[in-house]
């Protein structure tokens, strides 16, 4: 099995009269996360964690902060993009492991809920998710959420299709070398690589 994993890690401040947001879910609170875009602390930590599985980069990369597009953005925007570069490179999510670090509000009564929205997101089933959490104890950070996220990322397998594909093209191959060992024996032709007919790299 082809795998790959990746980290992904973030903070945000808490701020009064914004709301909360967190894994996608809208929570009550009378304070919420201040950010550029929703300030969905564990959807960024699981973008980076997705971005970072097949090396393409963070959330930076693609939505600067100070772009003015990506203000008050629902975070599942980003997290679509790094799904679809997870999708271009060829794999899919195997599973994701969360854990927020946040004094308040607490999390256990709605990490059902959580879990569900962000496996909904990622397209994924329960069983492939998991968010935990912690108080910051000793760190004095009880105004701030942190999340950290790992992901574990397989290679997709080549469809049925396309693998009996490239098979024919195998064979094709094979029989032009035959044929121009044999050529090249008989009349001293030299030999040269005939080039499939498609680049089988790009039917992905
Ligand atoms: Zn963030």
């Amino acid at each position: 099995m082809d795998t790959r994993i990746g980290f992904g890690y973030d903070s945000h401040e808490f701020k009064p009269g914004v709301p909360l947001r967190i894994a996608g879910l809208a929570l009550e609170h009378p304070e919420g996360l201040a950010g550029h875009s929703d300030g969905d602390v564990l959807l960024h930590a699981v973008t980076d964690a997705i971005l970072g599985s097949v090396a393409a980069g963070d959330i930076g990369t693609f939505f600067p902060p100070g772009d003015p597009r990506w203000k008050d953005a629902d975070s599942s925007i980003f997290l679509n993009l790094a799904l679809e570069e997870l999708q271009h490179a060829g794999f899919r999510i195997a599973n994701v492991d969360t854990t927020l670090i946040l004094a308040a509000p607490k999390i256990a009564p709605v990490a059902g809920a959580m879990c569900s929205r962000l496996a909904d997101l990622l397209g994924v089933n329960l069983d492939q998710v998991s968010i935990k959490a912690k108080t910051p104890e000793g760190l004095n950070l009880d105004h701030v959420a942190q999340c950290h996220a790992v992901v574990l990322v397989e290679r997709v397998q080549e469809p049925e299709e396309l693998k009996s594909m490239s098979e024919v093209i195998e064979t094709q191959k094979q029989l032009e070398d035959v044929v121009e060992d044999l050529l090249s024996s008989v009349h001293g032709v030299p030999k040269k690589r005939i080039a499939p007919v498609y680049d089988t790299e790009d039917i992905t």
